[in-house]
């Protein structure tokens, strides 16, 4: 029998207003369907909202560390269900096992550094310019947070919004990706059983136009983080500006690998096989193009191709599957309409570009691993997000070229450089137009403890995971205490004797 699942608002599993439900179905096979889950409106997310203020009354008072506490025994039962959770969002998201028992582990590091975040949300103190009074800054928490997730990291980035949202004293309202609601429903089982305060969290599941944009609009929703398309987050954008509200953005990438003459190719290859296939090319930080220097360009070419067009193709919860399928068929469809601008602006379409063959792809949104060459700056395969497993190669003469075609998009989320030259490697640093640059990694591989986001138009200068994402979810606040009894006027009394 299929299972009905629910919002949890105010404290209760409860049904959405309008007694409508969508279903979740498998994407690597449409005949498993996964559950059905609440299609909810604007009215749940108030019945929510006024629940979270509830909870932030409670929260907020909840002593910083003890709140930590709770992340690390959230941390604790992630760790036990490790191998659970990953097989039921692999069922619902697609990518393969060994992808989404990361997925966990990265929601694991961030409840374990949550947890010693709530001993270590400090501010300064420093010296007064007057005598006998004390200036000091510190932090408070900003108050209901609305949190909206995309569907390709189904556990990780729910945790790295809401974990320090909790932690530094904030309510979260959570909208999960509607693709992937049946993680953030275990996600949010998860927390209550670890001991958060019920009304702290809220789950509403539904649409983006039905949940989402009622979240980021609702005037008592104090800060929003968005993680999703940059077109979607334009919108989201909007309604912040005009509500004056904090907002965080994480949005699309274009991100390039650079290969030089005289990188460690067989090592290069792999980064590249990883970086542009990995969970079928769904990840705002996927290789989606391949900068290579003219003397290595036709020898790695060929052994990338042939790399490719051996990736095993299928369901992620089989053994031995590189690539899983596209989230649904709307992806599907959008990655076929750029293989057909790629090849009518001229592009070398080497391999893949289609639906693989045979029954056991039958139900399943695959799509073959796709290369295409003689790419020029400037296609739009090689400026637009596709979102799937679509490599543009483009070939450069020198570094400089190479720098300037990475940074020749309108994203600039991460970059990666292959080369045993220190001096470049740190050029690369200090050039590259972008959040994050590996050195001999591909562009993905982020870990808990940093900052991770992008510039341009894939960020809007905020930063999840690390120490700086508790700066988004906190205010500062500053204290001046005078206790020299009399009244003492800063940049005043202390120039009195300077003359007029
Ligand atoms: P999406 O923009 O379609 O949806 C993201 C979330 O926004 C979903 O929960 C959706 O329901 C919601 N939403 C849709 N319309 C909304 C509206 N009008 N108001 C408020 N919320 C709304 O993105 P997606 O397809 O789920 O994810 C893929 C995109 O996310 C890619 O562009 C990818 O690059 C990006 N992404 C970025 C990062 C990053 O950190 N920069 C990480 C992962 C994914």
């Amino acid at each position: 029998m299929t299972k009905t699942f629910q919002n949890f608002i105010a404290g209760q599993w409860s049904a959405p207003e309008s007694g409508a439900y969508f279903e979740n179905r498998n994407p690597a096979d449409t005949r498993d369907l996964i559950g059905t889950f609440p299609l909810s409106n604007s009215h749940d997310v108030d019945a929510a909202v006024a629940s979270a203020k509830r909870g932030f009354e409670i929260w907020r008072n909840t002593p910083a560390p003890a709140r930590g506490d709770v992340l690390r025994r959230v941390g604790d039962l992630l760790t036990q269900r490790k191998e659970e959770i990953a097989d039921l969002m692999t069922r619902e998201m697609g990518k393969p096992l060994t992808e989404t028992r990361g997925d966990v582990q990265e929601g694991i590091d961030t409840a374990y550094y949550a947890a010693t975040m709530g001993r270590q949300l400090s501010g300064r103190t420093v010296p007064s310019e007057m005598s006998n009074k004390w200036a000091m800054s510190f932090r408070r928490p900003i108050g209901v947070a609305g949190i909206i997730a995309p569907f390709n990291f189904p556990l990780a980035i729910p945790t790295w919004k809401m974990f320090p949202a909790l932690v530094c004293g904030n309510a979260c309202v959570f909208k999960p990706s509607e693709d992937v609601p049946h993680t953030g429903h275990t996600l949010v089982e998860i927390m209550l059983e670890a001991g958060l305060p019920p009304e702290v969290i809220q789950l509403v599941h539904g649409l983006g136009a039905d949940v989402g944009a009622p979240i980021v609009s609702h005037p008592d929703v104090a800060v929003v983080s968005f993680t999703g398309s940059t077109q979607t987050g334009s919108m989201v954008g909007e309604t912040c500006g005009r509500m004056h509200k904090r907002l965080s953005l994480e949005m699309g990438g274009k991100n390039a690998m650079i290969v030089m003459d005289d990188a460690d190719l067989d090592l290069a290859l792999d980064g590249v096989l990883w970086g542009a296939f990995g969970t079928t090319g769904q990840r705002c930080t996927a290789t989606s193009r391949l900068i290579l220097q003219k003397g290595i360009h036709d020898n790695f070419l060929g052994k990338l191709v042939e790399r490719a067009r051996g990736m095993a193709l299928g369901d992620g919860r089989k053994k031995g599957t590189d690539v899983g399928p596209l989230i649904h068929e709307s992806s599907r469809a959008k990655v076929e309409r750029y293989i057909d601008i790629g090849q009518s602006d001229g592009a070398d379409l080497l391999c893949g570009g289609r639906r693989p063959d045979g029954n056991k792809f039958e139900h399943g949104f695959f799509f073959e691993p796709t290369i295409f060459a003689r790419v020029e700056a400037g296609m739009r395969i090689e400026q637009e997000e596709i979102f799937g497993p679509v490599l543009s190669v483009i070939r450069v003469s020198d570094a400089d070229e190479a720098f300037r075609v990475n940074n020749g998009v309108k994203y600039g989320l991460s970059s990666s450089l292959y080369t045993r030259d220190v001096n470049l490697a740190f050029r690369a640093f200090n050039e590259l137009d972008n959040g994050i640059t590996y050195i001999n990694a591909p562009t993905i591989g982020a870990e808990a403890h940093l900052p991770f986001g992008g510039v341009k138009q894939t960020g809007n200068g905020h930063r999840e995971g690390g120490w700086e994402v508790y700066e988004f979810y906190s205010e500062t606040k500053v204290g001046y205490c005078d206790f020299s009894g009399v009244l003492q006027r800063a940049q005043i009394d202390n120039y009195l004797g300077t003359p007029d």
